[in-house]
């Protein structure tokens, strides 16, 4: 499909997902002079923020016909990197001392980072733009060679829509379909599994023997968190073991927990109920909890194949937004995982929106394709798998990525990213402030990393504030407040 031409500077555009990236594209959206419907099937904004106690009925998430819970937010989660670098740039992520309700804390409850995004909804007027309780069901292009989008959606009470867009920004999200670890044997295993996407409270797994798939983020909190209750939990995980210094270091960071032990993978499960690791140990499990992250799901998409979704690659898209053969009209937004997600959504909006108004062009199809193809061939040339195609990290600090050269790493860098994506749209790229905040936040990994009272970032506290002034909205305290 050919580019539409640059002349059209205000656009009828379809945002599907209000969530953290959805939200701000909006904004973004119309600031650039679009005119926006963001489509959200669920009641509020908030997207995987909005707590649930409510789990699917399978909690594996196999069964394609089962009602779809859309939070894998469990109750104890809170933020894993500091507010201030975590929040959005132009509404800074501070504390609100006018209300009681809200927590104050640095590494804040899942509730505070709900009610920042209704703060942000509110004060850019996005609630005004949102069909609530409205999903999604099929985005195709309205014909061969049509620069037109077709939207078609339900409504909690059925009713059905069908709706012409100028283009359709995708924010769905990317946390709510499971990936699970693949266990020779256990089809005959007969405890119960569970997929973290499912997992709430540590209740169900009082006093019983648990073995923890993963150890990511998710993976260690939920170890922690079944360890006030079970009686044991064993983590299985190849990163931990692999080195001896993280072995170490994860056994120390879990030290208050007699009751969790480290192991490799899981070589196979048994029929007797035994879980066997590679490293040779054995453990008679009641439950596995699968923290194996997630996979990349668009159901709702038709588009002859340009776009696919091949062992978690969404293909092809360049620079992981635009998909060449239909771009502008079809744009992501948040597929890179383990950046700082809020900066980055709020930079490739700015992209987007500047794209479709006309104001930056993108590079032709064809050089759209030569970039993508290189950069595919350059992730095999590494050895980094295609499942890690929207992996961006801080290189230095991702043990797999260490032994890279700096121009290989530079690849998966999300500095690196950040830049690219802000000078295509000239406007900042990431502050020192916040790049250093989110270094020294991922290298703690100590049990009490979220209360500790340290200095360490005193100085870069004091730069964030300062920056924060220059976007002050309404009703936020001026200074830092622990
Ligand atoms: C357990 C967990 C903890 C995390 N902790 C942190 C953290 O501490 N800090 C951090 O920065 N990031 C964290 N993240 C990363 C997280 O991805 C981002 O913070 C961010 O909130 C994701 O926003 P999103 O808008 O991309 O997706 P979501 O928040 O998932 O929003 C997508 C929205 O799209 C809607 N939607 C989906 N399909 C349709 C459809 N067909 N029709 C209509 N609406 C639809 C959904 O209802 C939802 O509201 C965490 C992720 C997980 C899973």
């Amino acid at each position: 499909m050919a580019p539409p031409p640059n002349s059209i500077s205000s656009r009828h555009v379809a945002v599907i997902g209000a969530g953290a990236a959805g939200l701000v594209a909006a904004r973004e959206l119309c600031r650039e002079g679009h005119t926006v419907t963001v489509f959200e099937r669920q009641k509020q904004v908030g997207g995987l923020w909005v707590y649930t106690p409510n789990v699917e009925t399978d909690l594996l998430s196999i069964d394609p016909d089962r009602n779809i819970v859309h939070s894998s937010v469990y109750q104890s989660l809170r933020t894993n990197l500091p507010r201030e670098c975590m929040g959005y740039c132009e509404f800074p992520f501070v504390t609100r001392p006018d209300d009681d309700s809200r927590d104050p804390r640095r590494y804040p409850d899942h509730r505070e980072v709900m009610m920042y995004l209704q703060d942000f909804a509110k004060e850019f007027k996005i609630d005004e733009m949102i069909r609530f309780q409205t999903e999604v069901v099929r985005v195709e292009p309205a014909a061969e060679n049509s620069l037109k989008w077709i939207v078609q959606s339900k409504s909690s009470r059925g009713v059905f829509g069908k709706d012409i867009f100028d283009a359709v920004v995708v924010c769905n999200g990317h946390f709510t379909e499971p990936r699970l670890a693949h266990i020779p044997g256990i089809d005959t295993w007969p405890g119960k599994q569970i997929h973290s996407h499912n997992y709430r409270v540590p209740d169900p797994f009082k006093d019983q023997v648990v073995v923890v798939i993963g150890n990511q983020s998710s993976g260690r909190d939920i170890s922690k968190d079944i360890a006030t209750l079970a009686k044991e939990v064993h983590i299985a995980a190849k990163s931990l073991m692999q080195k001896k210094e993280s072995a170490d270091a994860y056994k120390k960071e879990s030290s208050r927990y007699s009751n969790i032990h480290i192991h490799q993978t899981i070589d196979r499960a048994y029929e007797d109920g035994s879980v066997v690791f590679q490293d040779g140990e054995a453990v008679f499990a009641d439950a596995i909890v699968h923290c194996t992250g997630y996979k990349y799901r668009f159901p709702f998409l038709e588009t002859n194949d340009y776009v696919t979704v091949e062992d978690n690659r969404v293909g092809t898209l360049y620079k992981h937004v635009f998909p060449p053969a239909l771009a502008p009209g079809l744009s992501f937004i948040g597929l890179p995982s383990m950046a700082l997600q809020f900066f980055m959504f709020e930079i490739q909006s700015k992209w987007v929106a500047s794209v479709l108004s006309g104001r930056i062009k993108l590079p032709s199809e064809d050089k759209m394709m030569e970039d993508v193809t290189a950069f595919y061939a350059k992730l095999k040339s590494l050895g980094i798998p295609k499942r890690f195609t929207h992996f961006l990290t801080d290189p230095q600090f991702t043990p797999m990525f260490k032994k890279l050269k700096p121009h290989e790493a530079s690849l998966i860098s999300q500095y690196e990213y950040f830049n690219w994506v802000s000078e295509q749209c000239g406007c900042s790229s990431i502050g020192p402030w916040r790049v250093e905040q989110y270094n020294i936040a991922i290298k703690k990994n100590d049990d009490t990393y979220r209360d500790d009272e340290c200095d360490d970032d005193d100085q870069l506290l004091e730069e964030a504030y300062r920056d924060f002034a220059k976007f002050k909205p309404s009703k936020v305290c001026s200074t830092h407040c622990h």
